[in-house]
């Protein structure tokens, strides 16, 4: 090992983005891990999105993060470096939820959040003794994180550099959703003081904050927000919407610099309605309304393809968010994640077509449906994302918030992704519905 050894971290893509990559923000997860990264350690870094691997270079050692959508590209990855001999540490959601997979193509897995294990691995690593798993477990409802590095970052464009996360975990634990099985289900919340901190070393205003839910517990994430009032940032990130309940809590996000905020609403119907995030003695579009007046946008994100949705859903869901008129619409395809309870469920069930990872992307649909074949519930949610997109449901929706100019440039953008996608072929199996390892991008 060199005097100065060097750290490879590895941001797999999926698919060759163009113009869009200048809109991408940078992985957290690497971000902290080379925050977690000693002093005497070279960071570089291998976005994948913007740059090839350096196959053939020299490291001491290679961390590649996965998400189950980038497992298997992670593992090709993984796999040449190893061929070369250079020892490779996984982590990320996938490897996390499934650490024997992942052992199969890397020397060390880090299960869980990698800065309480970090230092301790790469001292092992260069003790000669590293050892195939190196676990966290998160525990108390304080989250204690260096800060993260972007100094490495430099040389390629995103929207912004300046992400950070206030907090971890979630209680609801909604049966297709990661972050309870990876965060655990309590709200860890960073002391405001050291956010704020962090947040003043920003030198330009656009910040996203990556909590998945950042104003879970309003009482925690009212003094980030009452600080943050006098910093000039502009910001986004992701809650649910529950937070509207609170007139004291919308008054201080708008008062704090956000300009956008993604809520997950799910579904019209059926238990995710009524789920305890987003069952309120509010009617939802009242919530919304209630964000809409301050101007900040609002991502309203649906999911199709739970049991209760038969075809009908797509048109429901559509005249709904005409009515509600969120300032974004978004439509995903459930999508069945390893490590969830709707994983479980649906594979016991026998209900899961495939398990290549690389389609879990909730573009496609996985897992067949119980009351749609794929091909439907495919054509259906991509139907219902154009019909929301057309210009004049556009133009409705921008015309009823405030923020008319930055709702437009969101939805113009939006619309281009919606409009500009690639469609996939389903070839039909003999019942008509999808066979196994179907479902491919032509
Ligand atoms: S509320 Fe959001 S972050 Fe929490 S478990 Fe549900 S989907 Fe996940």
């Amino acid at each position: 090992m060199t005097t100065a050894p060097r750290l490879l971290l590895i941001y797999p893509a999926t698919e060759k983005l163009g113009w869009v990559r200048r809109f991408q923000l940078p992985s957290l997860s690497l971000k902290q891990v080379a925050a977690a990264t000693p002093p005497e350690w070279e960071v570089l870094l291998a976005d994948e999105i913007h740059e090839d691997i350096p196959f053939d270079g020299q490291f001491d050692l290679v961390g590649i993060t996965a998400m189950t959508h980038q497992a298997v590209r992670a593992y090709a990855i993984a796999d040449r470096f190893r061929q070369r001999g250079i020892p490779v540490v996984l982590g990320g959601i996938h490897p996390t939820v499934l650490p024997e997979e992942a052992s199969q193509h890397a020397d060390a897995v880090v299960i869980g959040e990698a800065e309480p294990v970090w230092a301790q691995l790469l001292n092992d690593l260069r003790a000669g003794r590293m050892a195939p798993r190196y676990r966290s477990i998160p525990h108390g409802d304080l989250l204690e994180i260096p800060w993260s590095r972007r100094d490495f970052l430099a040389g390629r464009t995103y929207l912004t550099t300046q992400t950070i996360q206030a907090s971890r975990g979630c209680p609801y634990d909604c049966p297709f959703c990661t972050v309870t099985p990876y965060f655990g289900r309590t709200f860890r919340y960073r002391d405001p003081d050291d956010i704020l901190a962090e947040l003043r070393t920003f030198d330009r205003k656009l910040t996203v904050f990556l909590d998945d839910n950042i104003l879970g517990d309003p009482e925690r994430a009212k003094p980030i927000l009452r600080g943050m009032a006098g910093l000039g940032l502009r910001w986004g990130g992701q809650a649910n919407l529950r937070f509207a309940e609170d007139p004291e809590l919308v008054s201080l996000l708008a008062q704090s610099g956000c300009i956008g905020i993604f809520v997950g609403i799910e579904s019209v119907s059926g238990p995710q309605a009524n789920h305890p995030k987003t069952g309120s003695r509010f009617s939802q579009a009242d919530l919304i309304k209630r964000v809409r007046d301050t101007g900040i946008v609002l991502e309203a994100s649906m999911i199709f393809g739970f049991d209760d949705h038969d075809e009908s859903v797509f048109e429901t869901t559509v005249r709904y968010l005409e009515e509600c008129a969120p300032s974004i619409p978004t439509f995903h395809i459930l999508t069945p994640y390893p490590g969830t309870a709707l994983f479980e469920q649906f594979d016991r069930e026998g209900r899961m077509l495939h398990k290549e990872w690389q389609h879990y992307d909730h573009n496609q649909v996985v897992f067949r449906p119980k009351q749609m074949t794929p091909e439907q519930l495919y054509k259906g949610w991509r139907a219902a994302r154009r019909e929301v997109y057309r210009w004049p449901s556009v133009l409705s929706r921008v015309m009823q918030g405030n923020g008319k100019l930055i709702n437009l440039a969101y939805n113009v953008l939006r619309r281009g992704g919606v409009y500009g996608d690639d469609e996939v072929v389903y070839p039909k199996g003999p019942d008509g519905s999808l066979g196994h390892n179907q479902g491919m991008k032509p």
